[in-house]
């Protein structure tokens, strides 16, 4: 059993539909599970609409922009009698309904953001069948069991586990299921966190105990820097799965972090393809070793330097760490690059604004506070000579670290 993950790019219009249907209908003979996001950017529209139902402003003008966006794709791939459309419909009917329920605000948003999902799926397995291929659309909610912290939903691995014991693919031996998206103990829809399609993909090959799991990507495969950045980027043939993990912690996006755990521990390997170029060999992550890597860059931007300072002429010591680690624990932000000095802790983190502005207010009761937005930290894994002068001599650094194989400078862009 293989599993598929088709991004929001590889659905996100008509044609693109069209190619990913191509790449079904060349492996269709299963068995396969296909996980599919949502199509193009639907998922940042519906946290538009989900934000101005919470302010209760009009949220109307955008939920008809992305109807039309999804009527518009199910117009160009099917005749007018074809049930979809009503299918389609009827999802974005469901939203006023959502609107006006008792929910917590991140409830709202699970049951909201998770439609794209739902959209994208039955358009594509409505799809795959009319052209002729066989494939049963798939509820991964009843599949992916979660616990009840919604919008960052942890799986139970053993519920899911179960419930898949009743899908069978001597039966069927295609289905297309949704990303991102599953159902706690409560019953209402979770979610596991933006970008969390690749690892839906990755729970289903665990669970199900997949030969492989595929993701189709706009890129050629997982490459040693982002090639809009670098053009002269390289793809990689093949990567030791730690080696993968540890880039998706520094900031890689090209595969969501939580993906590579679940697939190095029960050995099952994760290719990175080209949905555009099918054929070419795109790079296979897995047990091995590679010697020589070459440096691999990865460029996170958005970031936020902040410093504590000691505000009478005490050093920095334990005590100190303690009340800034246990506030940025309460707020659940992660540290990207941290170094001290005798009277100030610096540290760098994603700007999440409204995160980062409480944490900074719980802070300056202790400490006085300094902080710039807007920088880009540069982390360079296994550098070399050439690599390691050219990013130290960047302009605007404002922090570097390194070890023996890392090298990161954080920059004011
Ligand atoms: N559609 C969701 C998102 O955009 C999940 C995903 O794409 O992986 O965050
Ligand atoms: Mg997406």
């Amino acid at each position: 059993m293989r599993v598929f993950k088709f991004g929001g790019a590889s659905v996100k219009n008509a044609p693109a539909v069209v190619n990913t249907a191509s790449i079904i209908h060349a492996n269709v003979n299963g068995p396969l599970m296909v996980v599919v996001s949502a199509m193009g950017k639907t998922t940042n529209a519906l946290e538009l609409i989900v934000n101005a139902i919470l302010s209760k402003q009009d949220y109307k003008n955008e939920l008809q922009r992305l109807k039309d966006y999804h009527l518009n794709i199910t117009n160009e791939l099917f005749k007018a009698e074809h049930p979809i459309h009503k299918e389609i419909i009827t999802v974005f009917d469901s939203i006023d309904d959502l609107s006006i329920k008792s929910f917590s605000e991140d409830q709202l948003y699970d049951q909201v953001v998770s439609l794209g999902e739902i959209l994208s799926t039955l358009i594509v397995a409505a799809y795959v069948n009319q052209n002729g291929d066989k494939c049963t659309w798939l509820d991964a909610r009843e599949f992916i069991k979660t616990d009840s912290n919604y919008r960052e939903s942890k799986v139970d691995w053993d519920s899911s586990k179960l419930a898949m014991t009743s899908i069978n693919f001597e039966v069927v031996k295609c289905y297309v299921t949704q990303g991102f998206i599953g159902r706690s103990t409560d019953g209402l829809t979770t979610t596991l966190g933006r970008e969390g399609s690749d690892f839906t993909a990755a729970i289903f090959a665990s669970c199900l105990d997949a030969t492989s799991v595929t993701i189709w990507k706009d890129v050629p495969g997982v490459m040693n820097a982002d090639p809009k950045r670098l053009p002269a980027a390289i793809v990689f043939e093949e990567l030791p799965f730690k080696e993968a993990a540890e880039m998706t912690y520094y900031g890689a996006s090209v595969i969501h972090p939580k993906t590579i755990k679940p697939l190095a521990n029960a050995g099952i390997p994760l290719l990175v393809k080209n949905f555009d170029n099918p054929k070419l060999p795109g790079t296979r992550i897995h047990e091995c070793n590679v010697d020589d890597l070459p440096p691999l860059i990865v460029f996170k931007d958005n970031q936020c330097l902040i410093s504590c300072k000691v505000v009478d002429y005490t050093f920095i010591d334990e005590a100190q760490l303690g009340i800034i680690f246990k506030a940025l624990a309460e707020l659940s932000i992660k540290i990207n690059l941290m170094q001290n000095s005798a009277i100030s802790f610096s540290f760098c983190v994603d700007f999440r604004e409204n995160k980062i502005l409480k944490l900074i207010e719980s802070l300056q009761h202790h400490f006085e506070v300094y902080y710039n937005t807007g920088l880009t930290l540069i982390t360079i894994k296994n550098y070399d000579e050439k690599t390691f002068d050219f990013y130290r001599k960047q302009k605007g650094v404002m922090l570097e670290q390194s070890s023996r194989s890392t090298l990161q400078v954080l920059i004011k862009a």
